[in-house]
């Protein structure tokens, strides 16, 4: 149980009007227990109310679709993840959603992997690291992309795009640890804190000005939570958008398949970045494109974010990744691009689970680009 005034003050949630355009666009609402607008009406008509129900605050996915569509410019997925940090400090914290945050604390990634391993992905590549070269642009892995076997090909294939382009960049290796944006979500906001003064300081060693991200997680965390100004923080979607709008990579390969892109809510929704995937995929010859219909500012979330890879939830129905498996399969899609790692994750248990696997690829942009070149 949590008490909860100080922080429905901070985030101005008593000019909360009731109307509810939160939780209808809440993509757990209806599915779990988690209903946004009520959690602040419980906590703004009873100030010191304690919030007795508290396990659907872990459904939240993050995706902040509630925050897209408050007409008062409230921050109901800002509440939540305040929320859960109060219930971290009581104890109340999941044990899967513990053993990440821990995991991150001792080991730099939330799966507890070996930190001697993170480089493994990289072997056989030409890549240069900034603890013994310099580089223009640090290409900043993530934890998924570095350990996932699935995800390393993404790493992989943006490591091929990169030296395809002439482009001057390197990557941290080993010393590079977790960006904490789930630790953040979590609610786990000094541990984050922590990590963004590690990143800087090994940031600021290798003298980084520009830096690339894998994932929209890393790329949101780094660019809006981190502080550092001086720094130009890019998706590799905007990164490898300007590459072909400037000409240094050309795709020539003919894919002669139907793709229609699932947007990753970090990226769209948090990041209005909704136009650089479209327009590379759109430049790859042969492709046949297509939106679905919930897309851009509308997208389906994939239950990945907000630590929900390390949460089970309360939810027992069907997922929302399968839901846009069958919407796919409905549209007689061959692939479902996406550009990030958890989406990609989630929306392959999708197509396994739907049995769809035969019909339904899912890839990340960057492993359609190689394909092309
Ligand atoms: S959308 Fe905004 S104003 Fe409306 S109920 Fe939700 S938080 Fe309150
Ligand atoms: S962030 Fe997304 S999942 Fe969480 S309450 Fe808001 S709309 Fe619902």
């Amino acid at each position: 149980m949590i008490q909860a005034k100080e922080l429905t003050e901070k985030l101005e949630m008593f000019a909360c009007m009731q109307c509810g355009k939160c939780s209808a666009g809440c993509p757990e609402s209806g599915k779990s227990g988690l209903n946004i607008r009520r959690i602040i009406r419980e906590l703004t008509v009873s100030p010191l109310c304690e919030l007795k129900q508290t396990d659907p605050l872990w459904d939240c996915t993050s995706c902040s679709a509630c925050t897209l569509r408050c007409p008062r410019g409230l921050q109901p997925h800002e509440l939540i993840i305040g929320l859960r940090g109060a219930l971290i400090e009581t104890g109340e914290i999941p044990v899967t959603a513990r053993d990440s945050l821990e995991a991150v604390f001792k080991h730099g990634n939330p799966w507890g992997r070996a930190k001697q391993k993170r480089e493994e992905w990289t072997e056989g590549l030409a890549i240069k690291n900034l603890s013994d070269s310099q580089a223009e642009i640090l290409y900043y892995v993530c934890c998924a992309a570095a350990y996932d076997p699935r995800v390393q090909n993404v790493a992989r294939s943006l490591a091929g795009i990169f030296n395809e382009s002439g482009s001057d960049f390197g990557i941290l290796g080993i010393e590079e640890s977790c960006c904490g944006s789930e630790t953040r979500r979590m609610g786990e906001a000094g541990l984050f804190e922590m990590i963004v003064e590690d990143n800087m300081k090994l940031f600021n060693s290798r003298g980084v000005k520009h830096i690339v991200a894998t994932s929209p997680h890393c790329f949101d965390a780094l660019k809006n939570k981190y502080n550092a100004e001086a720094i130009t923080v890019q998706h590799y979607t905007q990164y490898v958008a300007g590459l072909l709008d400037g000409g240094k990579l050309s795709l020539t390969k003919n894919l002669d398949k139907i793709v229609a892109y699932h947007d990753p809510c970090y990226l769209g929704k948090q990041n209005d970045i909704y136009d650089e995937p479209r327009e590379i995929l759109k430049a790859i010859p042969g492709i046949n494109y297509l939106e679905f219909d919930r897309r851009r500012e509308k997208s389906l979330c994939c239950e990945g974010g907000g630590g929900r890879m390390w949460l089970e939830g309360t939810n027992t129905g069907e997922r929302l990744a399968e839901t846009r498996v069958k919407d796919a399969a409905e549209m007689g899609v061959d692939i479902i691009a996406t550009a990030c790692p958890f989406c990609l994750l989630t929306l392959e248990d999708a197509v396994k689970i739907t049995g769809f696997e035969e019909k339904i690829l899912i890839k990340d942009i960057s492993e359609l680009i190689v394909e092309a070149l």
